[in-house]
């Protein structure tokens, strides 16, 4: 069974087009989801956190204290990037046991990652998508998304790489714009991968 990455910008559709694949029976791992989930259930991550952020880190009811770690590494690079090498191996560990798990006839499962090519999970890929979407409707899509300011979408933008570093490391592309259809593009790749695991 292949590991197929993909990854695109905030608001790029990559969980809109996560979600075709779904329909066609292909399981999908959602990182960034799992991200938050494993802060409060993996024992070793927990740990790694307690010892670099603190024991202030987590409340006494096991909870997640998320301002004091945001109050550490936002705007700290040094710090974010040292929360990033706990979590980005943590989630790794859970993609591959959730991956294991996965019935043995499937031709292929993929991995959502925002962050794939910029935390270097990509690698563990056999092949990466990237969905691009034009800058504008990107924007239009998250501050209506999230109820959030142009700004504030810039911002969560500037600690991302570029679609043009990305289309350097991607094996595939799914442009998600209004000329083109996702679904044949899905239906496309999707064949591609079914005819790949045959050789
Ligand atoms: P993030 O990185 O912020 O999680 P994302 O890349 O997963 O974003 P989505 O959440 O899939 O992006 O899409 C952003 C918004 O744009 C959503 O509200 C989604 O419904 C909408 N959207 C995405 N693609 C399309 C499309 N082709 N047609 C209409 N709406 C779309």
């Amino acid at each position: 069974m292949l590991k197929i990455g993909i990854t695109g910008g905030i608001g790029s559709g990559k969980t809109t087009i996560c979600k075709v694949f779904e329909t066609l029976g292909i399981p999908v791992f959602y990182a960034d989801t799992v991200a938050k989930q494993i802060m409060t259930s993996d024992s070793i991550l927990m740990q790694g956190i307690k010892d670099t952020f603190g024991t202030q880190s987590y409340f006494e009811n096991g909870m997640l204290n998320n301002k004091h770690i945001a109050n550490i590494v936002f705007s700290n690079e040094t710090e974010l990037n040292k929360l990033n090498a706990l979590v980005h191996p943590a989630v790794f560990r859970a993609f591959e046991i959730w991956d294991a798990k996965l019935p043995k006839h499937l031709p292929y499962s993929l991995k959502e990652a925002a962050l794939l090519f910029e935390s270097g999970s990509y690698k563990m890929c056999d092949k990466n998508i990237l969905v691009t979407s034009p800058h504008t409707l990107k924007i239009a899509r998250v501050t209506q998304r999230d109820n959030v300011s142009e700004e504030q979408v810039l911002a969560r933008m500037s600690k991302q790489f570029t679609d043009r570093q990305k289309l350097k490391m991607a094996d595939y592309l799914i442009e998600n714009n209004e000329n083109k259809s996702i679904i044949l593009q899905v239906l496309d790749l999707h064949q591609q991968f079914i005819e790949m695991i045959k050789f």
